[in-house]
Formats: C-alpha cells, sequence, structure tokens
C-alpha cells in the first residue's frame, strides 16, 4: 500500500481538489499526488458514479489495459472487462493510492481565485459545506445531462434517458429512440429478454460507429422482422399508451408501455461557465484550455476529461482521458513545488 500526503494545512487549505471522481478524476488526483501534493476528490455520488450507472451487465468496448490508470495492471479473464470488473479495478486503485475521496457531495459553485479557492458543496443530506483548494481540476463527464428531444410527453415517468437492465420491460413494448451503441445494445438486450421492441432513428441506416459486433446482430434481427425499425424517422409525440412516429410514409401511432430515449449526453456547460471558464463557441463548445497543460483561463483552475472536446463527446474516453492528469500534474508541480 503506497503512503499518501493526506495532511491538510492547519488552515484547511489543500494544494488541490478535483471535482468528479470518475476515471479521468481518479487519474487526476493520483498523478498530483505523486508529485508530492495534497489532493482531495469530491463526487456528487459513488466513485466512478457513471460508470456505476452504465447498464448493469455491459462490456467495455476497450480492452483492460486501455482503462489502467495509475500503472496499476487491469487484468480480466475476458477479451473487455465488464462493468462490474471495471468498478472493482477503480475501487482498488483508489485503495490503493488511499485517495482521499468526499463522495455524495455535489459542487454547487466555487469562489476565491489563484491560490485560494472555495468549493461550496451540497452533501445528500442537503446540508452546505465548503472545502479550500490552491488548484482545481474539473472533470465532471457528460454523463448527467441527457440530450432533451423537446417533443410531447418526453417528461412521462415512462420516457427514461438511461438504459440499466431488461426484466422490467418483459412482454411490453418498448420504443428505443437512436441509432448507435447504446441504442442498438439496449434494443438487442431488450428483445433477448422478451421485451417487443421498435427502435426509430432519424438517420437513413443506423450509425456507422456502432461496433464492428453489433452491427450485424442489430441488422439481421431488424432483417428478421424481430425487432422492427423505423429509419429516416423520428417522434412526434409520446402519450400514456402510445407514440406517433414521423416515418418518410406518413404519421403512425403505435402502441407503447415505454421510451428509452438515448440520444446521447452533454457536460454541464452552465458549471462550466460558471467557474469563468469560457466556452468556443465557433468549436463545439470547447471549454478554452492550453492543451500543453489543462490550465483554462482561469489561472488555476485545469480540465480534464471528456469535457475537455466540449459537444463532440466521442472523442475522449477513459482511453485517451486517463493521459490528462499527467499533463496537468506537471504544470502543477513546477507551479507549486
Ligand atoms: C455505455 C458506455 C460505454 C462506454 N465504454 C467505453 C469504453 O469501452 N472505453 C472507453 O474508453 N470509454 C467508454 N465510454 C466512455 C467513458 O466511460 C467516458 O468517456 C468516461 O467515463 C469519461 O470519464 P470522465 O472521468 O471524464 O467522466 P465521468 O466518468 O463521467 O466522471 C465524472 C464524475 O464527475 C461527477 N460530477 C459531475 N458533476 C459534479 C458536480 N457538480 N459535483 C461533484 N461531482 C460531479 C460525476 O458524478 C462523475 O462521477 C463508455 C460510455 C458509455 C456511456
Amino acid at each position: 500500500m503506497s503512503e499518501a500526503p493526506h495532511d491538510v494545512l492547519p488552515d484547511g487549505l489543500v494544494d488541490v481538489l478535483v471535482i468528479g471522481a470518475g476515471p479521468t478524476g481518479l487519474a487526476c488526483a493520483i498523478a498530483a499526488q505523486n508529485a508530492g501534493l495534497r489532493v482531495v476528490l469530491v463526487d456528487k455520488g459513488c466513485l466512478t458514479n457513471s460508470l456505476f450507472h452504465y447498464p448493469a451487465h455491459m462490456t467495455f468496448f476497450t480492452t483492460p489495459e486501455l482503462l489502467e490508470i495509475g500503472n496499476m495492471p487491469f487484468s480480466s479473464p475476458n477479451q473487455k472487462p465488464t462493468r462490474s470488473e471495471a468498478l472493482e479495478y477503480y475501487r482498488k486503485v483508489a485503495e490503493h493510492y488511499r485517495l482521499d475521496i468526499r463522495q455524495y457531495q455535489n459542487v454547487d459553485r466555487i469562489g476565491g481565485s489563484d491560490g485560494d479557492f472555495t468549493v461550496h458543496t451540497t452533501d445528500q443530506f442537503g446540508r452546505q459545506l465548503t472545502h479550500r483548494a490552491r488548484k482545481l481540476i474539473v472533470s465532471t463527464g457528460y454523463y448527467d445531462l441527457p440530450n432533451y428531444l423537446g417533443i410531447p410527453g418526453e417528461d412521462l415517468p415512462k420516457v427514461k434517458h438511461y438504459y440499466h437492465e431488461p426484466h422490467p420491460f418483459f412482454a411490453q413494448d418498448v420504443l428505443v429512440i437512436g441509432g448507435k451503441n447504446s441504442a442498438a445494445i439496449a434494443a438487442l438486450d431488450l428483445w433477448r429478454h422478451g421485451a417487443r421492441v421498435t427502435l426509430v432513428h432519424r438517420g437513413a441506416e443506423l450509425h456507422r460507429h456502432i461496433k464492428y459486433w453489433i452491427k450485424p446482430d442489430i441488422e439481421n434481427r431488424i432483417k428478421n422482422g424481430e425487432i422492427t425499425a423505423h429509419l429516416s424517422s423520428t417522434v412526434g409525440e409520446i402519450t400514456e399508451d402510445a407514440v406517433t412516429l414521423l416515418t418518410p410514409g406518413g404519421p403512425k401511432v403505435i402502441p407503447n408501455q415505454f421510451v428509452f430515449a438515448l440520444t446521447g449526453y452533454h457536460p454541464d456547460f452552465g458549471f462550466i461557465e460558471s467557474l469563468g471558464v469560457r466556452l468556443d463557441k465557433s468549436n463545439a463548445r470547447c471549454p478554452i484550455c492550453d492543451p500543453a497543460t489543462h490550465e483554462s483561463n482561469v489561472p488555476g483552475i485545469y480540465l480534464a476529461g471528456v469535457i475537455v472536446a466540449g459537444e463532440r463527446t466521442n472523442e475522449i474516453f477513459i482511453e485517451n482521458g486517463r493521459f490528462h492528469g499527467d499533463l496537468i500534474a506537471k504544470d502543477l508541480a513546477a507551479k507549486m513545488n
């Protein structure tokens, strides 16, 4: 077990506070700790909260070594690890590096400036807390905010933007909206567990980025009529018992009990801007940061992980976001030690 410098200065000031304990935030905290800095992480949910909320029986797209952080091997008997293996791996990493993680605290706002930031949080009981840090790393991901469709009925309780597991949808008419990996995987899983599945996608064909081992599976289910697909189609309205699809052949009303709108997610741009970080409106709302150090336009605030790519959430994954911590720690070490 390695030793971590967990002491906090008498005035409660730590060197670095990392907002978001996802894979990127953990990698950043480890790199900063290895540089001799005192680090605290804060997450609104549990450790790797986004991964925890992924489909219960999912398999990652990448091989285990590409998910590794902190030079700790991730071994799996599978070619591609499962969600529960990944959760266990990141728990072990957090334990090994004795990371100081304050779970179930939402970061609401930031005060102060470089050298002495105040981080205001609310815990699960609604209590207000504050932390002080010389530098901040923001790695808040994108999975908390779904891309809403803005259609009538989207606020009904039967409409879900996250897919967990198939059992509750046995023998139900389920509509899956979307044409990428998440929609294809959910449609297949639901169908394999006894749901009557309709897939609707605005494109003329399913997205070309669907993984090569998933694409033939979904295409064959559609070809065989096991999953009904409406391409070049959108959803006009959702009611308690039906959905109206706008298809090239005109509106179609079909019976429906549940809808999975799996149309992607986006970073909390409002939160990022509230820190004073500017967004590049001409470039997918990428937050302004120096690519060499990841320091934003606000001195002392660093950005890491998928948020760096703005709306292009398919550009930065665990695979590449895990290296942001090394760049940030190098800059922090040069400025703080
Ligand atoms: C189904 C699915 C499968 C995927 N498979 C792969 C794969 O095989 N390989 C791969 O490389 N990538 C994969 N990805 C993408 C990858 O999981 C994400 O890109 C990655 O999690 C981003 O890491 P992150 O640390 O930047 O963000 P996240 O993992 O989203 O972590 C952000 C953290 O910040 C916390 N947070 C947010 N706001 C606040 C706040 N205000 N206060 C406190 N805490 C906050 C969240 O609770 C969360 O824990 C997959 C994604 C999905 C949805």
